[in-house]
C-alpha cells in the first residue's frame, strides 16, 4: 500500500539523517537516556540552574522516569513570561548565531522562545524529510506565504523548508503595511501559485477580496492550502478548500514547544522521538491515551533553550491507533487552551469544536461570533449570497440546537459585517466565542 511506502521512506530517511533518533524513541530506556541528558543540559541556562539546584536534582538522580516525574520541578508558563529573556538561553550570545521569537500572548505575557540557527536548520531538514511535504511540494511549485515573519517563527521556518524543497517562493508576510490584503490579493491574480500558506482567516479574506472583483478564487489555481498561526476546526479548513478547489491542510504547534508533526491526512503526529508527554487529568491523576488530558511536555532535542516539564495550558487527545498515512508516531489532537473551555449546560466545549459544528454549514464569509447567554446561543456569521440566507440560518439552528441542547439563534449578514477584510489585521479583530453569561467577554484562542 502507497502509504506504508511513504512511511517506510521516512523512517530510512530519518535513520540516515539522524541515526537513532527514531528507532527506539519509545523504548524506556532510550527515554530515560534523554530525560537525563536533558536535565543536564538545562543547567546551562541560568533559569534551570537555580530552579533544578533548589530542587537538588541532576540527571544521574534520574534512574526511571517516575524518577524524572518525581524529582523534576514542572515548568509553567508565568514562570517563561516572568523570566529576563536571557536567563532561560542555555547558549551565550555571541557563541552561537541565535534567533529570538516569542509567543502570541493571548494568554497573558510573551514567552520566549529561542533557537539557534543549527537547531532550525536541522529541524528543517527534519522536516523536509517528511511524507506531507515530500508528497505535496514540488520544485514545479509555487508557493505564496502570508505567514508573518516576525515574533513568531513560523514565516522563517515555512520560507526555508520551501527554499530546501526548492520551490519558487512568493513571500507576502502579511499584515505588515507592505502586503496589505488588496494587495496580496493582487499578487494572488497576478502569480497564479499553486499552493498558499495563510492563516484560514487571511486565506478567507482573500478569497472574499478576490470575489468582490468577480473572480472566482477557483480560477487562481491554488490546489493546497497550507494554514497556520490560528487553530482552524475541520469542517472551516474543508470549506475554505472548497472556496479556493483546494485541499485544505493545517499545521499548528506551540511556539514554544516545537510544532508537532503534521501528515498528508491533515493528522498532527506527536514528535515523540524528541518529545516526552506527560497527560494528567485535573484532579491530577495521570490520563491515558484517547482521554481528553492536559499535557506536560519536555522536548529533549533542544540547544538554545531548554525546557524541562513545562505545563503547556493545552487540553490535547493523544491516540496510538495507527494513522492512514502510515507515520509510525502517535497522532495528536490540539483541542485548546484549557482556559478558553465552556460549559454549557452540563457539557464541556473549546472554542474549535463549536466552530466545527458552525461549518458542518458552507459559510464564506470571513468571520463569525458565538454568543453565549444563559439559556440561549446566539450566533453572528457572514456569508455572501442572501438567497442562501434563509436555508443556511436554519440548517446552522438545526445543528446547533441538537450539538448543544440550547435555543440557537442565527443572524447573517454580508462579509465585513463583523470584520472589514480588506484592513490589515492587527491581530485577532474581535473575539468568536463570547460567554456573556459570566458578564466577561474573551473567550476564543485565535491568530
Ligand atoms: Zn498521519
Amino acid at each position: 500500500m502507497s502509504h506504508r511506502v511513504s512511511s517506510m521512506g521516512f523512517q530510512a530517511q530519518m535513520l540516515k539523517k539522524f541515526p537513532g533518533i527514531i528507532k527506539y524513541a519509545d523504548k524506556e530506556s532510550s527515554i530515560l537516556r534523554r530525560l537525563k541528558k536533558a536535565v543536564d543540559y538545562a543547567y546551562k541556562s541560568k533559569f534551570y540552574a537555580r530552579k533544578l539546584k533548589k530542587a537538588g536534582v541532576k540527571g544521574a538522580d534520574i534512574k526511571s522516569i517516575r524518577d524524572f516525574k518525581e524529582k523534576v520541578p514542572q515548568t509553567t508558563r508565568s514562570e517563561l513570561v516572568e523570566v529576563d529573556p536571557y536567563d532561560i538561553l542555555a547558549v551565550s550570545p555571541g557563541s552561537k548565531c541565535l534567533i529570538y521569537s516569542q509567543t502570541s500572548g493571548t494568554t497573558g505575557g510573551h514567552v520566549p522562545v529561542w533557537v539557534t540557527k543549527d537547531e532550525l536548520e536541522k529541524n528543517i531538514d527534519l522536516a523536509v524529510c517528511l511524507p506531507v511535504f515530500q508528497k505535496l511540494l514540488s520544485p514545479k511549485d509555487k508557493v505564496a506565504l502570508c505567514y508573518p515573519y516576525t515574533r513568531t517563527l513560523a514565516g522563517r521556518t515555512a520560507d526555508l523548508i520551501n527554499q530546501k524543497a526548492g520551490v519558487t517562493i512568493i513571500p507576502m508576510g502579511t499584515r505588515n503595511n507592505m502586503y496589505p490584503p488588496l494587495e496580496v490579493a493582487d499578487a494572488l491574480i497576478r502569480l497564479k501559485p499553486t499552493i498558499l500558506g495563510a492563516a484560514a482567516t487571511d486565506a478567507f479574506s482573500y478569497a472574499n477580496i478576490l470575489m468582490d472583483q468577480g473572480i472566482d478564487p477557483k480560477k487562481i489555481g491554488i490546489k493546497l492550502i497550507v494554514s497556520g498561526a490560528e487553530p482552524c476546526a475541520d469542517n472551516r479548513g474543508k470549506v475554505l478548500g472548497e472556496l479556493y478547489g483546494a485541499t485544505f491542510l493545517s499545521l499548528l504547534g506551540q511556539n514554544e514547544i516545537g510544532g508537532a508533526i503534521p501528515c498528508e491526512k491533515n493528522i498532527l503526529h506527536l514528535p515523540s522521538f524528541v518529545m516526552f508527554t506527560e497527560l494528567y487529568h485535573d484532579d491530577g491523576t495521570e490520563a491515558g491515551f484517547g482521554e481528553r488530558a492536559n499535557s506536560i511536555v519536555t522536548p529533549t532535542w533542544r540547544e538554545a533553550m531548554p525546557l524541562l516539564r513545562y505545563r503547556t495550558g493545552d487540553v490535547v487527545k493523544i491516540n496510538k491507533e495507527p494513522c492512514e498515512c502510515g507515520l509510525p508516531l502517535p497522532t495528536m489532537e490540539i483541542l485548546g487552551r484549557k482556559r478558553t473551555e465552556i460549559s454549557i449546560g452540563s457539557k464541556k466545549f473549546f472554542p474549535i469544536e463549536l466552530e466545527n459544528f458552525l461549518y458542518q454549514s458552507n459559510l464564506n464569509g470571513v468571520w463569525y461570533q458565538i454568543k453565549l447567554a444563559e439559556d440561549s446561543v446566539m450566533i453572528s456569521a457572514e456569508h455572501r449570497d442572501k438567497a442562501d440566507y434563509p436555508r443556511l440560518a436554519n440548517e446552522i439552528k438545526t445543528n446547533l440546537e441538537k450539538e448543544l441542547n440550547k435555543k440557537v439563534e442565527v443572524k447573517l449578514g454580508p462579509p465585513g459585517t463583523l470584520y472589514d477584510y480588506r484592513k490589515i489585521r492587527p491581530g485577532k479583530p474581535l473575539s468568536r466565542v463570547v460567554d456573556v453569561k459570566k458578564g466577561k467577554s474573551e473567550v476564543v484562542e485565535g491568530a
